[in-house]
């Protein structure tokens, strides 16, 4: 048995090793255009914002290990192309490969910025280690950085850059940072937190070009020029599909490749695993693209198994998420109110502040809930929360409740921990739901 898989990333690596753990004597081989694999990329930000001291903590495991468990990973090494009658691919360099099952694990790309100037030197897409590594010593000359669209990565690197001692202007056609997921009331504290640190947040503006003689010197906008000597693209993430769709496999709406419960794409003996994916959403069946890396590993775990001969599903997602925002954390899980409006989907809301410890304990911070249930059955349909501890646990768990099904009605019965040091007496998630219950 020969296992190819494409992209050397989360769900590359995990495909890798539950292939190799379920059939052992599979010839298993990783084609990576990095010059690295088993780092965490999740690191990158808060090495820049100097939470993180080096780059180095950031790798989980040496090149000699993945030697070691069989893996055979070849680094700086693209495939160009994929022919599925043949079960072969073509490498950069190395002519064709053949395979028994491919996996394909070729990941996401931000968004291009598609203006004038956007090959000027000084414009960093924060994703692959060595570059990140490169970037961050141009960081300590930086006095001023554009970040275009405020998505989930660029919202940590405000955080990064503030720390830094950066002038940071935010340039988003949206009207609030990452308004495709959270509502604009959760943002609230984070939007302000970026205020006080000096942050220029323009919402509701484009970039038009960028400007400079080789590396950037400003951004030119529908109001006006911004000066900067770097700017960070925060885009959303597109599926990286070239050769997927040229080797004829399914894509879907999104970009990403369908696949069946099993990772399988439309080729039997192909299977695709993170974000080059798509995967429905567990209550609308929307498709979803572009998830994270704890689901881009769970993929590749699901299609490595599957490709070498096991049995593993995956199932459809409900996207518990959260992430450090300056002081805030921010999550949420499945869609909050802005999300349910647009898709049209009739919702009732329920929010509480509570706190994190006991009122009188030290380090007690703030925090919001808020609940989106379908009117009549008040199933739980997702949920929204800001706050200064506490939000990936309550994500994880809220997640669990959307899947199960759980009610407001049980929400607002549950029981919770009470122990000063690490939680209040009353839980702000059962808060939320009696007041969504009062309301009604
Ligand atoms: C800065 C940053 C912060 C992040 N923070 C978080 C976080 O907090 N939590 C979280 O869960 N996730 C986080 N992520 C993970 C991220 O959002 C993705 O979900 C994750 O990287 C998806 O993994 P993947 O393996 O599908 O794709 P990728 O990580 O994109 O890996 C794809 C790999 O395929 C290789 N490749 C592509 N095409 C070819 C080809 N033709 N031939 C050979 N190799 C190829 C690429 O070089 C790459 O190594 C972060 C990522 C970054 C960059």
């Amino acid at each position: 048995m020969r296992i190819a898989v494409i992209g050397g990333g989360a769900a590359g690596i995990g495909a890798a090793g539950a292939a190799k753990g379920i059939d052992p004597s599979a010839e298993v081989v990783v084609y990576t255009a990095d010059t690295d694999v088993a780092y965490s990329p999740c690191g990158i930000p808060y090495v820049h914002g100097r939470e993180i001291e080096s780059f180095e903590r950031l790798f989980l495991a040496t090149k000699e290990q993945y030697v070691n468990t069989g893996i055979d990973v070849r680094y700086e090494t693209t495939v160009t192309a994929i022919d599925p009658a043949a079960h072969q691919v073509t490498v950069a360099g190395h002519g064709e490969a053949s395979y028994d099952r491919l996996i394909i694990a070729a990941g996401w790309n931000y968004a291009p910025v598609n203006v004038p100037g956007a090959d000027l030197d000084g414009i960093y897409e924060v994703k692959y280690i060595r570059k990140a590594m490169e970037w961050d010593k141009r960081l300590d000359s930086c006095k001023s950085a554009v970040i275009v669209e405020a998505g989930l990565i660029a919202l940590e690197m405000v955080a990064a850059l503030v720390h830094r001692g950066i002038k940071v202007t935010v340039v988003d056609e949206a009207s609030w940072p990452m308004a495709d997921v959270i509502d604009p009331d959760i943002i609230e504290p984070v939007r302000q937190s970026w205020q006080d640190a000096g942050v220029d947040m323009q919402w509701g503006n484009r970039v038009t070009a960028f400007v400079g003689d080789g590396s950037v010197s400003s951004v030119a906008t529908e109001q006006g020029d911004i000066e900067a000597d770097l700017v960070i693209i925060g885009t959303h993430k597109v599926p990286n599909n070239p050769l997927a769709a040229a080797a004829g496999l399914k894509i879907g709406a999104t970009g990403g490749l369908i696949v069946d419960s099993r990772m399988r794409t439309s080729d039997p003996d192909i299977y695709a695993a993170g974000d080059c994916t798509e995967i429905p959403h567990g209550l609308t069946n929307i498709p979803l693209q572009g998830l994270s890396g704890s689901h881009a590993y769970a993929q590749g775990k699901t299609a490595g198994t599957n490709a070498a001969g096991g049995r593993r599903d995956y199932r459809p997602v409900f996207v518990p998420w959260g992430l450090l925002a300056g002081e805030w954390m921010i999550g949420g899980v499945s869609f909050g109110e802005t999300l349910a409006t647009a898709l049209g989907a009739k919702h009732v809301v329920g929010k509480a502040q509570g706190i994190t410890r006991a009122r009188y304990y030290p380090g007690v911070k703030p925090i919001i809930v808020k609940l989106v249930a379908e009117p009549g059955t008040l199933r739980l349909m997702g949920a929204q929360m800001v706050g200064g501890e506490g939000i990936k646990e309550r994500a994880d768990f809220l997640a669990m409740a959307v899947r199960v099904g759980l009610s407001v009605e049980e929400l607002a019965t549950m029981e919770n921990v009470y122990s000063p040091a690490i939680g209040a007496l009353n839980e702000p998630i059962s808060v939320a739901a009696q007041n969504l219950l009062a309301a009604l």
